[in-house]
């Protein structure tokens, strides 16, 4: 994600009623914030939140939280809530490494990763999203019945993702590497942004859905 420095964008973000300032203090509390007892799905790294909001609109059911590191990129998703508010949408400008941090033990119901950047050194490796050292907080947040789902069009990061699994204590309900060529997978596939410009230059769009056994 292209990161400029929008002028401000911290401050409107600060005033944004739409973003949660507090998340610590939300950690067990999340169905009190959206006062309701519906299941927390969550993505992270939402860049402009193309999707979460998508899905928050066609799933009221649900309760959905969208986590973005940087304030000149979550600007983007604040500003559409300001167009149109979702009740059962919040945002948060925070490092996913504190995940554990802003939700309490199998508080989540469901995850979603998307398009997640790959930081192809390998001395990085743990920074990336669905590396090992990320399925161990997800291990903790997300309710033992939960899924993860990832999707991506880079194959190198996909593979790695894909044997970060077995030592990580996770198993794989679904490995597909051409989503868009299958037309059961795309029935209520939502694209995300980057999946909107990675798909129409021709890349294939790999995805997993990924749970524990408990
Ligand atoms: N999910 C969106 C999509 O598919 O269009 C955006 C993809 S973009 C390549 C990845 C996003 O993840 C960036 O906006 C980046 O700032 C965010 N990100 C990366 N690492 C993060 C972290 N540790 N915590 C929160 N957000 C993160």
């Amino acid at each position: 994600m292209r990161l400029r420095n929008i002028t401000g964008s911290r401050e409107a973000i600060a005033a944004s009623r739409h973003v949660v300032h507090e998340e610590l203090s939300c950690r067990g509390r999340w169905q009190e914030i959206f006062g309701n007892g519906n299941p927390i799905h969550i993505e992270i790294g939402m860049g402009k939140g193309k999707f979460i909001y998508t899905m928050a609109r066609l799933h009221p059911e649900n309760n959905y939280v969208g986590i973005e590191k940087y304030s000149s990129v979550l600007l983007r998703a604040v500003q559409k809530m300001e167009e149109e508010e979702l009740p059962n949408l919040k945002l948060i400008r925070m490092d996913a490494e504190e995940i554990a941090e802003v939700f309490a033990p199998g508080e989540v119901d469901r995850i979603y990763l998307n398009f997640s950047d790959p930081w192809p050194k390998d001395r990085h490796a743990k920074r990336r999203l669905p590396s090992r050292q990320f399925l161990e907080r997800y291990d903790v947040i997300l309710n033992p019945r939960g899924q993860l789902e990832f999707k991506t069009d880079n194959r190198e990061l996909f593979d790695f993702a894909v044997e970060e699994l077995e030592p990580a204590g996770w198993q794989a309900k679904l490995i597909t590497y051409d989503l868009h060529g299958d037309a059961a997978l795309m029935e209520g596939n939502v694209m995300t942004e980057y999946e909107e410009k990675f798909s129409a230059m021709g890349n294939p769009i790999y995805k997993y859905i990924i749970y524990r056994e408990k």
